[in-house]
């Protein structure tokens, strides 16, 4: 194939690579998408239950996922295309002491960066989340501002506008290496061809280290597989998505999470004890019954519904818990959008937004101080790991 040029190329069509796909085209800037998958989202994207908060602890990631907020609430009268955003808030319960000091003691940090959040009694939980279990129950956070989109609309709607503004994407096409001279990125090889373009932007989720190691650099990017259910549509009773952060009596789970999405159904997931390493995404036996009984316990009246199908995806984990989003160090005109952890969908659109502005004026469009701190030249084995989602 003669060789194409174009002003960027993005590698992934998926939560990070799409919304920056649409921030670049909408500057005017001649965008390629390139995905070794037969659509967009068909990665990583479609696993996420579409959970979407600023109410982190991490600055990087409050700053982010805030724009990534007023994105998708505003998505719909920007473009006239509905994505499922539904601000039914974020909600911790908290049935010991222990998890009541971990939310608490998060508070503060929260207020400091003016985040809409506040410990609520048992009665004010028992109001968010209609039927909630009592037993036990001293209170919770409360996030009203949080909510939920669905990542199968999102992606849908991404690709849509960025291609109005005149990305062009290319599926079923797989990069296989970097044009570079000396220091500087030139463009893409793929297994169908070369694409030209001063900017390449690496946003191959859980492939991202590969892409990477393309041009030499060793970058931590590890999949990790969770796993997620659906049920169907039941009348909608329940607010915010529920984050339930104690250990699972089972012994098997370190916490899970469901809300009911804007089409009434009920979406969940948990954290396993003993996280999987590694690509395989067969479902297991053992999660409906776990969680079946873990959502049953905190809301009885679920007992009554169907479920309509489950399915496994993987985190594209770094060591530290941080996305990786920046220039890559050393190689002019590369830049990274990588290791979104379980956080990936409501960082897509924070993060694409302040990579376009970072190839186009040289600045990320959040604080660059707080954007520095997901820099691809950090210590990636220092610090913790943040996993909730
Ligand atoms: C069960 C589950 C629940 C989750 N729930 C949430 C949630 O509620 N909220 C949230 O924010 N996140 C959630 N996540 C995490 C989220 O799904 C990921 O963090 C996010 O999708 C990663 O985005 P990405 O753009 O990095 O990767 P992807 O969306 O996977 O996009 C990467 C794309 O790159 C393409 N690609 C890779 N290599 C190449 C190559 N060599 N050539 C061409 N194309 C290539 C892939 O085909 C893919 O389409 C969840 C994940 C799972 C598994």
């Amino acid at each position: 194939m003669a060789r194409a040029e174009y002003d960027a190329i993005v590698i992934g069509a998926g939560s990070v690579g799409n919304p920056t796909a649409y921030f670049l085209a909408k500057e005017g800037v001649r965008t390629l998408v390139l995905d070794e998958r037969p659509s967009s989202g068909q990665g990583q994207n479609k696993a996420a239950i579409g959970g979407v908060r600023a109410t982190h602890s991490d600055p990087a990631k409050i700053h982010l996922c805030r724009r990534s907020l007023e994105i998708f609430a505003g998505w719909k009268s920007a473009t006239g295309t509905d994505i499922g955003w539904k601000q039914g808030g974020y909600c911790f319960p908290a049935f010991d002491e222990q998890v009541e000091g971990t939310l608490r003691k998060l508070l503060p940090i929260q207020k400091g960066h003016r985040l809409n959040i506040d410990w609520l009694d048992a009665d004010g939980i028992r109001r968010v989340v209609t039927g909630i279990a009592t037993d036990g129950l001293r209170g919770g956070t409360f996030s009203p501002e949080d909510g939920q989109v669905s990542p199968l609309r999102a992606s849908e709607s991404f690709t849509h506008e960025a291609a109005r503004h005149g990305a062009e994407y290319r599926y079923n096409e797989t990069v296989t290496g970097l044009v570079r001279n000396d220091h500087t990125v030139g463009g893409v090889t793929t297994d169908h061809g070369e694409y030209r373009a001063p900017v390449v932007i690496n946003a191959a989720g859980a492939h991202a280290s590969r892409i990477c190691a393309l041009a030499g650099l060793d970058i931590p990017v590890l999949p990790e597989s969770h796993e997620a259910g659906i049920s169907a549509p039941v009348k909608e009773f329940l607010g915010p998505l529920v984050v339930d952060i104690r250990p699972g009596p089972e012994g098997r789970t370190i916490n899970f999470y469901f809300g009911q999405d804007s089409d009434g159904q009920i979406i969940f997931c948990y954290t396993p004890k003993e996280t999987f390493s590694g690509e395989n995404r067969t479902s297991t036996f053992e999660f409906m019954p776990i969680v079946a009984a873990r959502l049953i316990n905190l809301i009885p009246r679920l007992k009554n519904l169907t479920v309509r199908r489950v399915w496994r995806g993987l985190y594209p984990m770094t060591p530290d818990g941080s996305a990786i989003v920046g220039p890559a160090p050393g190689v002019r005109g590369f830049f990274l959008g990588v290791g979104m952890c379980g956080q990936g969908f409501m960082l897509g659109p924070g993060v694409g937004e302040s990579l376009a502005s970072l190839v186009l004026r040289g600045r990320p469009a959040i604080d660059p101080e707080v954007f520095g701190l997901l820099s691809p030249a950090r210590d990636f084995y220092r610090g913790k790991k943040e996993s909730l989602k």
